[in-house]
């Protein structure tokens, strides 16, 4: 039986993981793991599609019930990952991408096999001017993930692969390579096991 592999995606906001994972979703034979939240939608974003919204008590059922593979607080709000949504795709052989943050990253690999990779932007500067082009934050709700991204770059350390976001294009290749080259590794470890068990 042919397990998918799970790859975790980390970055500040700002450094538009998003927008890339849009585009490897395109035409990589992938799927994006949709997670619970407890913030307010943006305008645009719909639910069951960018995210599951709850309210905060429906989220902490969720994890009183045991169906949150991780979860974390990030600037006021719960974010986390339903078991619902990666253990049935990883064990139909799908491969699964989650979005999520450092802690959640950290969490995940504690108990999972999984390809970590870390999106940085090219500067602060830039990371700001994203941000604040966005429209979606307030003074403060921005300020707060600035700040909030100094700290979770000090962890882009402890990923197996890096990626600076400067020209998009360029970001969607590098990762579309990772994803064909941890593929073909993940092949090659399961057909020597087999090869071992006959
Ligand atoms: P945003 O509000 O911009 O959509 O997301 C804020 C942060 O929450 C981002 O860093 C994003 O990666 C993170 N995030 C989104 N989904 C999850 C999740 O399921 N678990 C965790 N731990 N973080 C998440």
């Amino acid at each position: 039986m042919k397990f998918g592999t799970l790859f975790v995606i980390s970055g500040p906001s700002g450094s538009g993981k998003g927008t890339i994972l849009n585009k490897v979703i395109d035409d990589a034979n992938v799927s994006l793991s949709i997670s619970a939240t407890t913030r307010q939608p943006r305008s645009g974003e719909k639910d069951g599609v960018h995210y599951h919204f709850m309210t905060r008590e429906k989220f902490l059922s969720e994890i009183e019930n045991n169906n949150v593979l991780e979860y974390n607080e990030y600037c006021g709000n719960l974010y986390g990952t339903l078991k619902s949504e990666v253990e049935t795709l990883l064990a139909s052989g799908k491969d699964v991408i989650l979005e999520i943050d450092v802690n959640g990253a950290k969490q995940i690999a504690k108990s999972m096999e999984c390809v970590r990779v870390f999106i940085l932007p090219p500067s602060m500067e830039t990371l700001k001017q994203r941000l604040s082009l966005r429209g979606t934050e307030t003074d403060e709700t921005l300020n707060n993930r600035i700040n909030q991204a100094h700290s979770e770059i000090d962890e882009a350390y402890y990923y197996d692969y890096v990626v600076v976001n400067d020209e998009l294009e360029d970001a969607v290749k590098k990762i579309k390579s990772i994803l064909e080259v941890e593929r073909l590794r993940a092949s090659k470890m399961k057909f020597k096991i087999d090869r071992l068990k006959k």
